[in-house]
């Protein structure tokens, strides 16, 4: 099938700014946005809600590959449903998280949700956010981004984002949460989070939202 358009894949670790940025790139290039953490965090709480332990590896395949996503925006909420049923602020608890990270190590897990990641990147025209889509859900986008930022920086926005949502978690819990995700992700056995030779590597640190979103658009722009 030829492609429409270019697909922009955006990788990196955790609170780096990864969603807030190709959200707002997308919504500027008319792209659609998907969140592939947001599928293993689903199947994380559906494995909690039916009692499926998370290294049950069979097990928690099965309900990976009979979940129905559908993603929608809802003004500037990106809505989640799965299965019918909104899931948009319950999977982003660090709990699920930590659910998200274990789920996503299992390689039948990786394989159901890959074949779903691919089909969306198709026709192009996607901005894809995750932490193997340059290097093996979308090898071939046309813009790859390793987005990153320094851990505490990275721990105080997801702390602010939690005590925003009324969750009063301790900044310590909330670093320590993180660093403990990066690693599990980082050193896993398959599809581990790493930065693809061809991506442009953009650190977040000392930037804004918007200053990120321009940054990467000028980027697009000159392979559109
Ligand atoms: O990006 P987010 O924090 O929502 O992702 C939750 C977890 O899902 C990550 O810590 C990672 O383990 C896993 N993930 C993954 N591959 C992706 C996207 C997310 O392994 N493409």
């Amino acid at each position: 099938m030829s492609k429409r358009n270019i697909n922009i894949a955006v990788d990196g670790p955790g609170s780096a700014g990864k969603g807030t940025v190709a959200r707002g790139v997308a919504r500027k290039l008319g792209f659609q946005y998907i969140d592939t953490g947001a599928m293993y965090r689903s199947v994380a709480l559906m494995c909690r809600r039916k009692g499926v332990a998370w290294n049950d590896e069979p097990a928690v395949a099965e309900i990976a590959r009979n979940l129905k996503f559908f993603f929608g925006w809802d003004g500037d909420v990106l809505r989640i449903v799965v299965d019918g049923e909104d899931v948009t602020h319950e999977i982003r608890t660090n709990g699920i998280g930590r659910g998200a990270s274990d789920v996503s190590a299992l390689p039948l897990v990786r394989a159901d949700l890959l074949e779903l990641q691919r089909s969306l990147g198709e026709e192009g025209g996607v901005v894809m956010d995750g932490r193997d889509i340059g290097t093996v859900v979308l090898p071939d986008a046309e813009l790859k981004i390793y987005l990153d930022a320094d851990l505490s920086i990275r721990a105080r926005r997801r702390h602010d984002e939690q005590l925003r949502r009324g969750e009063p978690v301790p900044y310590e819990q909330v670093k320590a949460g993180l660093a403990f995700r990066d690693t599990q992700d980082q050193q896993r056995d398959v599809e581990p989070l790493k930065q693809a030779e061809d991506a442009v590597y953009v650190n977040t640190s000392d930037m804004s939202i918007g200053g990120a979103v321009r940054h990467i658009m000028a980027l697009a722009r000159a392979r559109l």
